[in-house]
């Protein structure tokens, strides 16, 4: 089980994804990962290890002062615990960047159906999953329809925070039996696996529906 958090308001996302990740870290993970997005662009920070390592990774990175951003702790179910399979994943554009909980079963299957394969940098089934929203995205021009396309066609359990590139005031969410819980406050809406992520802010949050999009 991995942990999933985002956070998007008023205040610099990095010390609270980092924060929220070690709320979550007792549910087990083998490799952790933020990803910021501002007017810049995408900025991805990863590694295999514990957050204790990805922060010593951040700190000495110059700094991404960025309010929107997404967060990850990861359990390997397809490929080994690599820096390389560490998420957030990126779409070979650079368009998209996704965290995931869960499993694609028919991650194989996608990647030929949709010639998926040149583009693939790691083992994992999210990076297609990240391929597969790109190629919907360059079709949509939309992120709401190109997430919906691309959830129709996953087998498998899921919960995903997503970000776009050109979209960097926003983070989207969707899931399928894997957990997301939101809240908003006053400096911001945050999200995450589990509630104890949330719990230094506040005790009012709601369960994501199943195939809803946030
Ligand atoms: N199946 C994905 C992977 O192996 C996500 C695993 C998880 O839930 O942490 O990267």
């Amino acid at each position: 089980m991995c942990g999933i958090v985002g956070y998007i308001g008023e205040k610099k996302a990095t010390p609270i994804l980092l924060d929220a990740l070690e709320k979550l870290e007792y549910r087990g993970y083998d490799s952790a990962g933020i990803a910021l997005v501002s007017g810049k662009g995408i900025n991805i920070f990863k590694t295999r290890g514990r957050i204790a390592d990805l922060r010593k990774i951040i700190d000495a990175a110059p700094a991404d002062d960025s309010c929107v951003g997404i967060g990850h702790t990861r359990w390997a179910t397809h490929g080994e615990p690599s820096d390389l399979n560490a998420h957030p994943h990126r779409s070979k554009s650079g368009r998209v960047a996704v965290v995931h909980n869960g499993i694609v079963e028919n991650y194989k299957e996608l990647i030929e159906e949709f010639h998926l394969n040149e583009g693939l940098k790691s083992q994992t089934d999210t990076e297609v999953v990240a391929a597969l929203l790109n190629l919907y995205y360059q079709v949509e021009n939309n992120p709401k329809a190109a997430i919906y396309k691309t959830v129709e066609k996953l087998k498998g359990t899921f919960a995903f925070v997503i970000m776009f590139k050109d979209k960097p005031g926003k983070i989207y969410s969707i899931r399928n039996v894997s957990p997301i819980v939101a809240t908003q406050f006053d400096w911001g809406c945050m999200l995450a696996s589990d509630v104890s992520a949330l719990c230094s802010y506040t005790n009012k949050y709601f369960v994501l529906p199943e195939y809803s999009l946030l």
